[in-house]
């Protein structure tokens, strides 16, 4: 039995923000690492653990994973939601890690030891205009990456969501606007409906069918409007669009598959199995995308995953640089041990996060590594973490032509 003696919570910003448990142990040396970042919103999550859940944790065996997991998600009168689901994460994360380190053991054989040899992986390209995001798809390819995620600019549009590609992915560029107001974008669906099949055509044109390509409506459209665009997409054969509609309007979905082939992915706004479980049991989606830092951490993945497969659905976890290398190695730890894994997005860490939280998945050919290390495979410098203190950010907001509030 290693009993929990400390709760530490760790806001960073190397580039940008991140919150990081840190649970101790009365064994000397034995402690774990778990993200809790939720962006835009860290400081929320940070008093979450450290104001109402550190306290309830010190003294319990850092061995019980479920029972503390049930007890801060059905302990609770209030339960769920983005915080509290992003708090019990860097919480489940960091007893994973405990545990693998316990048993001296990397966290893929705690979960069931490998079904594959790394993780599918899929980085993101853009560009604004057709050319430019070509030339993104080929130098992803020249990487050796056989999935892509491609993003234009539309006309008009001064915000388009996605075309900086990796780097709007991996800097605190999005939020960077002195620290108080989010950058405000104007989009409108009817002209972004026109370019996205422009951009699959140009693609399938240039570079054929040599890679798989992704397409991230980023939940902006209305059901009518995704199943145009999926229909619209079918002679291009996308791996899958992702986040079509709002995760508010799950029923709308069957309107969509009533119109199209194209496979569906969505899940990075959903918060618990609940959550997912229509878009399961009706099949309404092709890949369930949740992420692992705000649905509970690798618990609920695992739980998800295993429903998923009951219905034929592959996982494909959101994999951003708003989260921090921790859970990225949580996705591939998951990806690596279940029997439907589909894909995994990524992105390549800047120095000053690797330098901060070392032990980030490894990239290569086309696939994404974790070490046998035990537990994560992952830590934090606590000494480098104080030279990026916190700064305040937003993600962007999106506006209609009017001046009217869209989703983002
Ligand atoms: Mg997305």
């Amino acid at each position: 039995m290693a009993k929990i003696t400390e709760v530490r919570v760790i806001v960073t910003c190397p580039g940008r923000n991140y919150v990081v448990v840190k649970i101790l142990t009365d064994e000397p040396g034995l402690y774990g690492v778990g993200d809790a970042t939720l962006n835009g919103r860290e400081l929320a999550v940070a008093s979450a653990l450290t104001e109402h859940i550190a306290p309830l944790l010190v003294g319990r065996d850092a061995d019980g994973i479920e029972d503390i997991w049930q007890f801060l998600y059905r302990g609770p009168y209030w339960r769920g939601g983005p915080i509290q689901m992003t708090a019990l994460a860097g919480i489940d994360m960091a007893l994973w890690d405990i545990k693998g380190k316990r048993a001296n053991l990397p966290l893929y054989s705690l979960l069931g030891g490998r079904t594959r040899e790394g993780a599918l992986c899929y980085t993101h390209a853009g560009g604004r205009d057709t050319v430019e995001c070509e030339d993104a798809v080929r130098r992803a390819m020249s990487q050796g990456f056989a999935v892509v995620r491609a993003q234009v600019a539309v006309p008009g549009a001064t915000a388009t969501y996605g075309i900086q590609g990796a780097a709007e992915a991996t800097t605190a560029q999005w939020g960077a606007t002195g620290g108080l107001t989010p950058i405000e974008g104007n989009w409108e669906p009817l002209q972004y409906l026109r370019v996205v099949p422009r951009l699959l055509e140009h693609l399938r044109s240039t570079v054929g069918d040599a890679v798989e390509i992704i397409h991230d409506a980023h939940q902006r459209l209305t059901p009518q409007e995704a199943a145009r665009l999926g229909k619209e997409l079918e002679p291009y054969h996308l791996f899958f669009l992702e986040d079509p509609i709002r995760p508010e309007w799950k029923d709308g979905l069957r309107l969509v598959r009533q119109h199209t082939t194209t496979p569906i992915a969505l899940g990075e706004l959903l918060h618990s199995r609940y959550d997912c479980l229509p878009l399961l049991t009706e099949q309404l989606v092709d890949f369930i995308r949740c992420d692992i830092s705000h649905i509970g951490g690798v618990s609920e993945a695992r739980r998800i995953a295993t429903i998923a497969e009951v219905f034929g659905i592959r996982t494909a976890w959101h994999g951003p640089g708003d989260i921090s290398p921790i859970a990225h190695a949580a996705n591939v730890h998951v990806d690596v041990s279940i029997p439907n894994f589909g894909v995994q997005e990524m992105v390549h860490f800047p120095p000053a996060v690797r330098e901060v939280l070392p032990g980030a998945p490894e990239y290569r050919d086309g696939r994404l590594w974790v070490t046998d290390a035990p537990g994560l495979g992952c830590d934090i410098d606590e000494e480098a973490a104080k030279r990026y203190p916190y700064a305040r950010a937003y993600l962007p907001v999106c506006r209609r032509a009017d001046g009217a509030m869209h989703d983002w």
